[in-house]
């Protein structure tokens, strides 16, 4: 399932890229006409995302793909999003959470690049490395990912 958040939903993408789903946020996109109608006119293979009471009724009319979302913070904003689209909430190294690009295997030469460049200690290169090739950015399973699990475990368990 892809999808695309309004201007209200961004804290959310980081969350629903690390779970794998492909995930556009209205804040980052080449946007040259009025936002409202872009969300609706475009990239219509997209569940567009959004709190935006009137935003969802015009979808709906228009025959766009839309949920609704009513929560106030993050954490029962993706509750109710998962439930609403039926998704799974497993964290997986598949996307880039900055950019949305799918994550794959560096070869040696662009881990020891991005190593040195952000002085990474040298036991960074015997990890289970992945590679985002349009951030040059290296991703692994570091301490961090014990926060995202419970994070999204506690999203689960609601
Ligand atoms: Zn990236």
């Amino acid at each position: 399932m892809k999808l695309i958040l309004d201007r209200m939903l961004g804290k959310m993408r980081v969350w629903l890229r690390l779970c794998g789903y492909d995930t556009l946020y209205i804040g980052e996109l080449d946007v040259d006409m009025d936002e409202d109608e872009f969300l609706l006119m475009r990239l219509k293979e997209r569940v567009l995302v959004t709190r935006d009471r009137e935003l969802y009724r015009k979808s709906i009319r228009r025959g766009r793909e839309a949920v609704l979302i009513e929560g106030n913070d993050l954490r029962s904003q993706l509750v109710e999003l998962k439930e609403k689209l039926s998704l799974t909430f497993e964290p997986v190294m598949q996307r880039c959470s900055l950019c949305n690009s799918l994550l794959r295997k560096p070869s040696k030469e662009e881990a020891v690049n991005v190593i040195r460049r952000e002085n990474f200690p040298d036991g960074v290169m015997d990890l289970d490395l992945f590679y985002c090739e349009k951030c040059d950015k290296l991703y692994w399973r570091g301490s961090h990912w014990d926060n995202i699990l419970e994070f999204i475990s506690g999203l689960n368990s609601r």
